[in-house]
């Protein structure tokens, strides 16, 4: 099953001429594409009243404003004003979410270097003062950004540096600052004008974002007509491609980057957040390792009545808000409709937080978390989960691979899913191994596994609609 993750794009001119027309309709196919969440950054005080319209009339779009460096005009008293007060009206409304674009453009020098630089410092200033993240742009400036940035700060709620085309010392340097990056149609480019290799080696989605940058910098194979939001998906595909990651991790994780970066809404779709056989269970993914033949993600998009295919994932903070006051007599699970040590970080953070609160936490999991956290992580269950239940369904290597089809080669996923159970028991009270009933595995032989194993056994079964 694949996941259906929604994409964001952070950076949209749907205010430019360009789009006057037909731009309804071009949000619209946005929408069609799986793009659920639009930022059209204005480029001058005059143009902030677009970006709030289309903001109102569309649930998809949100707006920031700034004064572009190539535009040209001065920064007056009254384009001061004009910006200030469409980012304040906008924020009372919750539909501006950053101050951008704004930056240094030395290619077009449409003004004075000196002059950019000082603009460019008002902007930053204004984030602070507004509480609101700042949009990038630079363009052969690199130098003079990094040393204003140095110089007067990254802002509290953050930066992009939008279209990122820079090298892995760059991107390094912006990441330690914890700046994000975010890239746009140039990934589906070839030869000089696409972004370093070396800029997606050490590439963290936690802080990647994508944008189209339309009407600009048209994805291949539309290059030659009018960007526009609708072909984000070929951007995720190229960022996916050159970063050697799977397109629902591109997805998730940059989604989720784009609501922690402009603070937007959720929309789940499914619950992240049931009950079910007398327990809380937390649904923090779809995405799994496995494919296993029986997984009931195949053939129904939830479990007990419960919709659980996400179109996003949540942050811990919206785990635990949804999961409010929970009693401490009662268990909360990390289900199975999805692998949920992929968030592994998410598991630990609201782990806990419950554990804090005297509850009780159970992990349901494939096992298979050394191969995606490049580490033992069994140490660190200790204190946080009381009970383990490791979905194995099968009693050897040859069969796990037929019935659970991983990623991983069959006998590194077996040895990890047995190296899991081994410090899993080390760690936390209670393991259990599970197969589900009415798969052709002899009972017997999963028992022998886990006596062999040293820890419990308990035929499950399959999960229904
Ligand atoms: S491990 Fe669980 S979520 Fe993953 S494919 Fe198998 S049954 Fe589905
Ligand atoms: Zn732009």
């Amino acid at each position: 099953m694949k996941p259906n993750y929604l994409l964001a794009d952070t950076h949209a001119h749907l205010e430019h001429d360009d789009f006057a027309a037909d731009v309804d309709a071009v949000v619209g196919r946005a929408r069609e594409a799986g793009v659920r969440y639009l930022v059209v950054p204005v480029c001058a005080a005059a143009d902030a009243a677009r970006g709030l319209d289309l903001a109102r009339r569309h649930e998809e779009v949100y707006f920031a404003a700034a004064l572009h460096p190539n535009c040209g005009l001065p920064l007056d008293a009254d384009e001061k004003a004009g910006l200030r007060e469409a980012l304040a009206r906008g924020q009372a409304e919750g539909l501006a979410v950053a101050v951008g674009e704004c930056g240094l453009d030395y290619h077009y020098l449409a003004l004075p270097r000196e002059q950019q630089l000082e603009i460019l410092r008002w902007h930053l200033a204004l984030a602070r003062e507004l509480d609101l993240p700042v949009i990038l742009h630079q363009r052969e400036a690199q130098e003079d950004l990094q040393r204003t940035l140095e110089t007067e700060g990254v802002p509290p709620r953050g930066g992009v540096l939008h279209c990122f085309s820079g090298d892995a010392a760059y991107y390094r340097w912006a990441r330690d600052r914890g700046l994000f990056v975010s890239f746009t149609g140039n990934v589906t480019f070839g030869g000089k004008a696409r972004p370093p290799a070396s800029s997606f080696a050490e590439l963290e989605l936690a802080t990647t974002m994508l944008e189209t940058d339309t009407p600009y910098m048209t994805p291949v194979p539309h290059r030659g007509t009018r960007n526009e939001p609708a072909y984000l998906p070929l951007v995720a595909a190229g960022v996916a491609a050159a970063a050697g990651r799977a397109g629902d991790d591109v997805a998730a994780e940059t989604t989720l980057a784009a609501r922690t970066f402009f603070g937007l809404p959720p929309d789940f779709g499914g619950a992240v957040v049931y009950r079910y056989r007398k327990a809380q269970y937390v649904n923090l993914t779809n995405r799994c390792t496995n494919d296993c033949s029986f997984c009931v993600r195949n053939f129904a998009a939830g479990v007990g009545g419960v919709e659980l295919r996400l179109r996003m994932e949540p942050t811990a903070a919206e785990v635990l808000a949804a999961l409010g006051e929970v009693a401490a007599a009662e268990e909360v699970v990390f289900c199975g409709y999805g692998e949920p040590t992929l968030r592994w970080e998410v598991v630990k953070e609201i782990a806990r937080a419950l554990k804090r609160r005297g509850g009780r936490v159970r992990l349901n999991t494939n096992g298979s978390a050394a191969l995606t956290q490049g580490r033992d992580v069994t140490p660190e269950l200790a204190g946080l989960v009381d009970r383990v239940s490791v979905s194995v369904n099968a009693p050897d290597a040859a069969a796990y691979q037929r019935l659970c089809r991983p990623g991983a080669p069959g006998e590194e996923a077996w040895r990890a899913v047995e190296e899991f159970v081994q410090g899993a028991r080390r760690h936390v009270p209670e393991v259990v191994v599970t197969a589900v009933a009415e798969e052709a595995v002899a009972p017997e032989a999963m028992e022998a596994l886990a006596r062999r194993w040293g820890v419990g056994f308990r035929l499950r079964r399959a999960a229904r609609p």
